[in-house]
C-alpha cells in the first residue's frame, strides 16, 4: 500500500511535465496506467512520455499498443521487464529515426489550426536587418533581409517562422514604402536582400501595396539585389507590373512527395515550376532552393525525376542561383513542434548537433548533397550554387572548395547574379 501510495505522488508530480500535457486524454491514460502498474521511475516517465509524443506525430501505433507488443515477448518475472519492455520500445522509436523516413503517397497534410488572421503592423519596428538564421559558424553568405510581414499562412512543417510570431496571425506592413525608403545604404556599397525570412514574399500577393512598395525600393537603388522567395504560384502582379532588372523570384523546391506530407498550403511542385516558367519568359530571372533537402525513402529518385525535369524546363542563363540545405532546428523548435503535436514525420530523423542547432549527422549530409549536386552536373559551371546554413567540412567535401570568409561568398554570389541579370535583361525587353 504504501508503495502504491509513493507511485501516485510521483505520477502526481510527474504529470506537471509540459509534453505530458500536450498530449490527448487517451495517450496520458495510457501512461499512467503504464506507469502507475509497473512503477516506473521519473526517468521513465519521461522517455515514454516523450517517444508517446513522437509516435502520435509520426502516425505509428500509439505508445499503449506498443508496450503491449512488447510486453508479451518478455517473460513477466523477468527482474528487468520494465527496462526491457522500455529499451524495446526505444529501439523501435531509434530505427524509426536513423532510417530514412518512409512517406505514403497521400494527399494534403492535414492543417489543424484554422486559417490565419491578417493584421497590420504600424509600429517603427525595423523592417531591414541581417538573416535571422545566419551564424558565424557555418557558412553565410551575409543576407540581408526585408521583413515585410510577420508569420506565414502555408503551413510548413519544418519552417521555424512558426514558432517565432504569435499563433493565428499574418502580421503585414502598413507602411512599408516609408520605413523602405528610409533604409539607410551606403551607395557604394553591394547588397544581396531578401524578403522571404519572416514571411512567404508571395503569398500575400500586393496586399497594402508591399509588392510595388518593394518593387520601388529596388529600382531606387541599384545596388542591390531583391529576391523574393515563394513557395506558391501568385505571380500575378509581377506578370502585369513592369519589373526593375536588379529583382529576382526564386521558389523553394522539394519532390512531391514530400510536399504532399510536409507542407499544408504551398503550391505543388508542377504549379512552382510553371510559374518560374511564366516569369522567366516575361524576362525575370529566377533560382531554386533546395531546403530542406531530406533523406526519405525513395528520395534518389524523386530528386532524380525533379532535378531533369528542372533542367528540361530552363536553360541555365535563365537561373541566377541554386541553392541546397537541409533540416536545421533551434532546440526550443523542436520543443513548440513536439507541444503543437502537428502529425508530421519531420521530426523523425536522428538529431545531431550542428553549430549549436540540431540537423543530420554529417555523413548522412554528405550522402545526400553530394548526390543531389551530382545530378546537377550538366550545370556545374553555369549557374552559381551555394549550401545555406552548412559547415566548411561539407563545402570541402561536395564541391571540393570552399570560401575563406563570408565576405568572399556574399561578393561571389552577388556577381554571378548580377551577370545572369544582365545576360536576361539583354536578351528579354519586358
Ligand atoms: S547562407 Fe542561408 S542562413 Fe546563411 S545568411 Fe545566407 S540565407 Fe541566411
Amino acid at each position: 500500500m504504501k508503495t502504491k501510495i509513493n507511485i501516485n505522488r510521483r505520477f502526481d508530480s510527474f504529470q506537471k511535465y509540459s509534453l505530458y500535457q500536450s498530449l490527448d486524454d487517451k495517450s496520458k491514460d495510457e501512461i499512467r496506467d503504464i506507469g502507475v502498474e509497473y512503477k516506473l521511475t521519473f526517468q521513465e516517465l519521461k522517455q515514454l512520455t516523450d517517444m508517446a509524443v513522437d509516435f502520435k506525430m509520426w502516425e505509428e501505433p500509439d505508445i499503449g499498443i506498443q508496450w503491449k507488443e512488447n510486453s508479451r515477448q518478455v517473460n513477466q518475472s523477468n527482474k528487468m521487464f520494465n527496462k526491457t519492455v522500455l529499451n524495446s520500445i526505444k529501439n523501435n522509436w531509434k530505427s524509426l529515426k536513423e532510417n530514412e523516413t518512409k512517406y505514403d503517397q497521400k494527399s494534403k497534410r492535414i492543417y489543424n489550426s484554422e486559417a490565419r488572421k491578417l493584421k497590420e503592423i504600424n509600429g517603427d519596428n525595423d523592417v531591414f536587418g541581417m538573416c535571422p538564421v545566419a551564424s558565424e559558424k557555418t557558412v553565410c553568405c551575409n543576407l540581408r533581409t526585408i521583413d515585410v510581414a510577420q508569420g506565414c499562412g502555408l503551413g510548413c512543417s519544418y519552417c521555424s517562422i512558426q514558432t517565432f510570431y504569435e499563433n493565428g496571425s499574418i502580421a503585414v506592413e502598413k507602411n512599408l514604402k516609408e520605413k523602405l525608403a528610409a533604409i539607410d545604404l551606403d551607395p557604394s556599397k553591394n547588397y544581396h536582400i531578401g524578403s522571404g525570412q519572416s514571411s512567404d514574399s508571395l503569398a500575400l500577393g500586393n496586399k497594402n501595396g508591399i509588392l510595388d512598395a518593394q518593387l520601388e525600393f529596388a529600382s531606387n537603388n541599384p545596388n542591390i539585389i531583391l529576391e523574393f522567395k515563394t513557395k506558391s504560384k501568385n505571380i500575378n502582379h509581377f506578370l502585369k507590373v513592369n519589373m526593375p532588372n536588379n529583382i529576382f523570384v526564386s521558389w523553394s523546391l522539394n519532390p512531391q512527395k514530400f510536399i504532399n506530407n510536409e507542407e499544408a498550403r504551398t503550391a505543388s511542385l508542377m504549379q512552382r515550376l510553371k510559374s518560374a516558367r511564366l516569369l522567366s519568359d516575361k524576362g525575370i530571372l529566377v533560382g531554386f532552393h533546395f531546403h530542406p533537402l531530406v533523406y526519405y525513402e525513395g528520395w534518389e529518385k524523386d530528386y532524380k525525376i525533379l532535378i531533369n525535369n528542372l533542367m528540361d524546363m530552363f536553360s541555365p542563363n535563365e537561373i541566377g542561383l541554386i541553392s541546397f540545405g537541409t533540416l536545421t532546428f533551434i532546440k526550443p523548435a523542436i520543443k513548440s513542434l513536439r507541444k503543437v503535436g502537428t502529425k508530421s514525420k519531420i521530426l523523425q530523423m536522428p538529431f545531431a548537433e550542428a553549430a549549436g542547432k540540431i540537423s543530420y549527422p554529417m555523413d548522412t549530409k554528405k550522402k545526400i548533397f553530394s548526390k543531389v549536386w551530382d545530378l546537377f552536373t550538366p550545370w556545374h559551371d553555369k549557374v552559381f550554387y551555394y549550401f545555406c546554413m552548412e559547415d566548411k567540412e561539407l563545402w570541402n567535401h561536395v564541391f571540393g572548395k570552399c570560401y575563406d570568409s563570408n565576405d568572399d561568398f556574399e561578393k561571389d554570389l552577388f556577381d554571378s547574379v548580377k551577370v545572369k541579370l544582365k545576360l536576361k535583361t539583354s536578351i528579354n525587353v519586358n
